[in-house]
């Protein structure tokens, strides 16, 4: 019990040994938030105030859930599974699944991802006739999800106009099709959640007696709907907390520096809320950091002084400056990502631990040439969140014929592999199914299984096969259920027979690891007194994991790797060393969020979430043009460079030329070869490019593979090319 709190300075043990009451604790990054929280947990129970069964604890990833989970069962000498430690998604999962009758839904309900989600919203525009460019698909999701989050039912939701009566109209139809579909989206899991708590007296009541502290990790994030959801089963009673009829305790953390979600409707307004409704004495503070070298905590708190309405901190460190933040600017996306790999290079030669460094970046798209270099020079890495496992092309057709299995309603399922591997049918063939389905007001598994046409017939064969396969693999385990309908499907030969398939089937192999390694999970009876929760069984409960789980079962798990991934998913976690990549102008800050004072202050806090990540040593990178989207983009530094102190940074000038592309460039810096030796071609020479047509080299720099050349085109504009792939011919 004494080393229990033995590691703490003297604010974070008073917090953590706050009387039962409720608190919010408002501290900056890496002052001890979640240790502080983890280590309460672990108080409450082993001083028998709790069973762990009472505890309700909410963190922001899977992945901190499992932390927190292993760090109790090393604290403490209880069996910690089934106790209700998650994401707000992945306890209102186990929440409907454990209810899912009172909720109105089947036992099998099937979860969508938000690529689902946009799926099924385009196939609903399509059934409906609807133009989609009137009403683009992906904003009518943001309308959806902005109300559900709000807790705003179509049937409650305003318009006072035409076209947002059309859309929440729009948004009625959606709620009836995932209704007849039986799938939930996101937003639809909280909202159901909190519907059924609210309406259902007995089961309310259940939960508010049972859950005696309720722990909130990264409080700054939660939207409205969660903190109404949270409220409900704090069930705030007149009494005190924990007490008979005086609901749970509420202890929050969190950081209103760290607001990062508010484009998602995150509502800062929520801390203010917690302190009046819940009537907060007062609002404890840790400034101590304990992560951060100086000079990366002062670049973070020079950072984030530019904003304005803060709650205000002020953070420090006992630990020494430690080294200058590097500054490192390439002349190109490739050129950024090759520098960060040789310093990789250099740093696990070094006796750096893999997993210790990691790469972040603003966009999901910016992480393939990252991805490339890493490859080519055989160091394993592993990407969390974004391009995750479970997304990708060949696992989603796999999960969606098991989704079939489970539950032939899923439409989203069925429109899906209804023709993959192709089996010849046709459009017409899937409209026609469409019509049936809607007019019948059936599935369109149902629409096909009635209307399969003669036996024999494309759709005929493709019923039978989903019934087949569904009456042989009953009573078969998960993993051998998967590798037959991979086989039976035809998805192992047609990817077989494709020329880049081979990764493909290595994902789908690694696909029947992840559901031999997966531990079904039933809740119960795990903890002391836990009465077995009813979920739909390891199938259902593997899919609901997969559509939840951020890639953290991806291949590799385990292995020392490089860890990638964007800000957002890099919110509470800490590494040795941190990449901080694509520093520019419209990319981070990013163009849709800069032109506001308000975006661009959303976008700073989140440049502080990355500079406090680190440890031990900060890189910041940028790049003078990039390829996004098919596109060549000629970028200029971040403005979140110059916020920086000049005296903690060190810019390195490491084989790369550092003027701006426009003007002539200085002589190659140490390690190119001269300009002369790119493959030929001169300063001055005229030159025809098969789209620009003529143009004069101004400007070359690097050779062999490297090598570029800027020409003038004309009226064609100024151009930098790279020798290898532009094919210039001199004229
Ligand atoms: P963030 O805002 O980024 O989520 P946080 O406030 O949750 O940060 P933690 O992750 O809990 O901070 O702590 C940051 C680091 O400091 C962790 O490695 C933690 O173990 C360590 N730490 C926290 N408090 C102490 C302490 N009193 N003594 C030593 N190390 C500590
Ligand atoms: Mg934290």
């Amino acid at each position: 019990m004494s080393d229990l709190l033995a590691h703490l300075n003297p604010p974070q043990l008073a917090a953590v040994t706050l009387p039962a009451q409720h608190a919010l604790i408002l501290a900056g990054a890496g002052s001890g938030k979640t240790r502080v929280l983890t280590t309460r947990i672990a108080w409450l129970i082993s001083t028998g105030q709790v069973g762990a069964q009472g505890v309700l604890a909410v963190t922001f990833t899977n992945k901190a859930a499992k932390e927190m989970q292993a760090r109790l069962a090393a604290l403490l000498p209880i069996n910690t599974r089934g106790m209700w430690i998650g994401t707000f998604h992945g306890l209102c999962n186990r929440f409907l699944r454990a209810h899912h009758r009172e909720a109105g839904l089947s036992a099998q309900f099937q979860i969508l991802d938000s690529a689902d989600q946009l799926a099924a919203i385009k196939r609903l525009l399509k059934n409906l006739n609807i133009d989609d460019e009137k009403y683009p698909p992906r904003e009518l999701m943001h309308f959806i999800n902005a109300h559900k989050e709000q807790g705003i039912r179509a049937a409650q939701a305003e318009a006072y106009d035409a076209y947002t009566s059309r859309r929440v109209e729009l948004y009625a139809e959606y709620e009836g099709q995932c209704q007849r579909e039986g799938v939930v989206d996101f937003a639809e899991l909280l909202l159901r959640s909190y519907e059924l708590l609210q309406r259902n007296e007995p089961l309310r009541q259940h939960y508010q007696a049972r859950f005696r502290h309720i722990l909130v990790d990264e409080f700054q994030d939660t939207n409205r709907l969660q903190y109404a959801w949270l409220k409900l089963l704090a069930g705030r009673g007149s009494g005190k907390p924990d007490t008979p009829g005086g609901g749970a305790c509420l202890f929050a953390v969190g950081d209103d520096d760290q607001s990062i979600y508010a484009f998602r409707g995150a509502e800062i307004g929520n801390m203010h809320d917690l302190q009046r409704e819940f009537e907060l004495p007062e609002v404890i503070r840790l400034e101590q950091n304990y992560r951060s070298h100086g000079n990366i905590l002062d670049a973070a708190n020079a950072l984030i002084k530019q904003n304005r309405g803060r709650l205000g901190k002020n953070l420090w460190t006992e630990a020494g400056a430690g080294e200058p933040i590097r500054v490192f600017e390439g002349y190109s996306d490739i050129a950024e990502a090759r520098f960060i790999v040789e310093e990789i290079g250099e740093l696990v030669r070094n006796g750096v631990s893999r997993q210790q460094i990691a790469l972040l970046y603003r966009s999901n798209a910016q992480s393939r040439v990252l991805e490339h270099q890493l490859f080519t020079e055989g160091l394993p890495y592993r990407v969390h969140g974004g391009l995750r496992f479970f997304d990708r092309q060949e696992i989603k057709h796999a999960l969606a014929y098991l989704r079939l299995l489970a539950n032939p309603d899923d439409d989203t399922a069925f429109a899906r592999v209804v023709n993959f591997p192709t089996r010849g049918i046709g459009g017409r063939s899937i409209e026609a199914l469409q019509e049936a389905a809607r007019q019948t007001n059936s599935s369109l598994y149902n629409a096909a299984a009635s209307l399969a046409g003669k036996p024999g017939s494309a759709v005929a064969r493709f019923i039978a096969l989903i019934e087949s396969l569904r009456a042989e693999t009953k009573d078969l385990p998960l993993p051998e259920v998967i590798d037959r309908l991979i086989e039976r499907s035809g998805l192992r030969q047609h990817y077989l027979a494709e020329k880049e398939g081979q990764d493909r089937l290595e994902n789908l192999d690694e696909l029947i690891n992840a559901a031999a390694g997966f531990v079904h999970d039933d809740g119960g009876p795990a903890v002391d007194g836990e009465e077995a929760v009813p979920d739909g069984g390891p199938l259902a409960s593997f899919l609901a994991h997969a559509s939840l789980e951020a890639g953290e079962h991806q291949a590799g798990e385990g292995q020392d790797a490089i860890q990638l991934m964007t800000v957002h998913a890099a919110k509470g976690l800490e590494f040795d060393i941190v990449f901080i990549t694509g520093l520019e102008q419209g990319l981070f800050p990013h163009e849709n969020a800069a032109q506001e004072r308000e975006g661009l202050e959303e976008e700073r806090r989140l440049m502080y979430v990355a500079v406090t990540r680190a440890r031990k040593r900060l890189y910041l990178t940028h790049a003078q043009t990039r390829m996004l989207h098919g596109q060549t983009r000629y970028c200029l530094p971040s403005s979140f460079l110059e916020e920086l102190p000049v005296e903690l940074l060190r810019r390195i000038n490491r084989a790369v030329a550092s003027a701006p592309a426009a003007a002539p460039r200085p002589a190659a810096g140490a390690g190119w070869p001269k300009p002369a030796a790119t493959n030929g071609l001169r300063i001055g020479q005229n030159v025809r490019h098969t789209r620009f047509g003529l143009g004069v080299i101004v400007s070359t720099e690097g050779a062999g593979p490297e090598a570029r050349v800027q020409v003038n085109f004309g009226s064609g504009g100024m151009k930098w090319l790279a020798l290898e792939y532009a094919k210039l011919t001199p004229a």
